[in-house]
This record gives C-alpha cells, structure tokens and sequence, in this order.
C-alpha cells in the first residue's frame, strides 16, 4: 500500500490523502479538497484515482469531490447515513465494510461519531497498520464537536474503537494541527517531558514532509487519551472545582474538550 499525503498549504491545513495500489496503481483519494493537487500527484506518478472517499460532511473535506469525479469518472464513497449532507454519493459505508483499492489495499471502514454523526475512519491491516482518521483524531489532539457532533460519542469513540488499535499504527488526520495541540497538551501536563520534546522537533517542520505519529506516540502526548494522568487530573480540578477527585475517564475526556473549544 502507497500512502500519499498531500498537503494543501489552505488556511484550514487541510491534509488529503491518496491510497494506491503498487500492482495496478489504482488510487483512493480521501477527502481530496485541493483536487488540482490530487490529481496533479497522481498523474505524475501514473495513478489512476478510481474512488473518492469522504471521512465526513463537511466542505473542506468534501468541496473537491465534484472535481476529481469529472476528471477521473471515479464513485463516492462515504457514511451510509451522509448521503442527504454529500451529493452524489455512490456507496454508503457501515462499520466493518471493506474498500479495497486495485489488488493489494484493503481497508476497514469504522464508524467513528463524534466529530460529526456521518463520520468514518479507515484502517489498513497490514505489516504496517494505518489508521486515517479525518477530523475524530488528530495528531496529539481531537476533533471538535460543534458544527454537528457530540463529546460524549466522542469518548465513546476513542475508548472503544481508537485506544485499542495496535500501538504500531500510522496516525493519518485530516489537518495539520500538530504544534498547535502539543501547546494544549503541555498547558494541560506540563510535566510530559515527551510532548515538550516533540514541539521541539515539530515546531518548524515543513507540513508537506510531515511527521506520522504513530498510536504508541498518540498515548503519549495526546491528552485525549491520557485521561488518568495525575497532572491533567490535578490541573482539570483546578479549572473545574466541582470535579471529584477521582473522576471517570468519560468527564475527563469532556472536560478537557470544553478546554480547548476556548483554549
Ligand atoms: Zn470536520
Ligand atoms: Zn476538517
């Protein structure tokens, strides 16, 4: 399996992503918004996008379909129950389906709500698992819940799909957030000497050869899955002074999300 990641350099940091099989070169683009880049990529490298798929309704994530699909003759994919949000959608995606590009990629679909409730991630079971993850999951960060989604299926969400993930997983996010969250993981643990070095090496990084995080580093610097550190505990009781103290995992996930929705 070739993952292409494809920076947009727009204002939203927007990453679109083509999955291609080395045998055939047939391509899946994600959520390819900067379509004249996509398909620029592929027809350098003599790929042929064959479908589009989208992680979700929103349009810096859907506003390139149109246009790849003119180009290309390529079908839509997305959340079964999106169809009424995305045009033209050719095949509607359930937990546990299976999209499989040219010979050699096959990917699962997870229904992943949270972000928005038409949300779905894919993951690759291979050597090198991978895991692309539109807006759910961010390097060292989440997705936020207000333009049609809910915190509470947001936890349910990383608790019961994403943490259990092998460690090893590639982290493909939608955005380019990274720096950005580790300021928020370090404002919430200041003592994750990990996070703090990370910064350091990401800060000035150029996001068209960005870092890919795997799970693992996830655990560790990403405070939506370091929902039992003393420290973000301590630190969210001091925000929050009707927290118990030993709150459950799910309010310290929801509290969190309130924090950085104003951080
Ligand atoms: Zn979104
Ligand atoms: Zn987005």
């Amino acid at each position: 399996m070739i993952v292409e990641q494809i920076w947009t350099g727009n204002a939203y940091r927007n990453f679109n992503y083509l999955i291609v099989c080395p045998e055939t070169g047939e391509a899946l683009a994600i959520d390819p918004l900067d379509h004249a880049k996509c398909l620029a990529t592929a027809g350098a490298r003599g790929w042929h996008i064959t479908q589009v798929l989208n992680t979700h309704e929103h349009g810096d994530h859907t506003g390139g379909n149109q246009a790849v699909i003119a180009a290309t003759g390529a079908k839509l994919l997305a959340h079964h129950n999106a169809g009424g949000r995305i045009p033209g959608v050719d095949r509607g995606l359930a937990a546990g389906d299976v999209v499989r590009v040219g010979k050699t990629v096959e990917l699962e679909v997870m229904d992943t709500p949270g972000h928005t409730m038409c949300h779905v991630c894919l993951r690759s079971h291979t050597d090198s698992p991978a895991l692309f993850c539109g807006d759910t999951l961010f390097n060292a960060g989440a997705g936020n819940c207000h333009n049609g989604g809910h915190p509470d299926e947001l936890y349910r969400t990383f608790a019961d799909q994403l943490a259990g993930l092998p460690d090893g997983t590639r982290v493909y996010p939608g955005h380019d957030y990274i720096s950005n969250n580790l300021g928020f993981t370090l404002d919430r643990e200041p003592d994750n000497a990990r996070a703090k070095r990370l910064l350091d090496e990401v800060l000035d990084q150029d996001p068209a050869h960005a870092m890919v995080t795997t799970l693992a580093l996830e655990k560790e610097i990403n405070t939506f899955f370091r929902l039992h550190s003393p420290t973000v505990i301590a630190r969210l009781r001091d925000a929050f002074d009707d927290l118990p103290e030993n709150p459950d995992a799910r309010t310290v996930f929801v509290k969190l999300r309130e924090l950085r929705n104003k951080w």
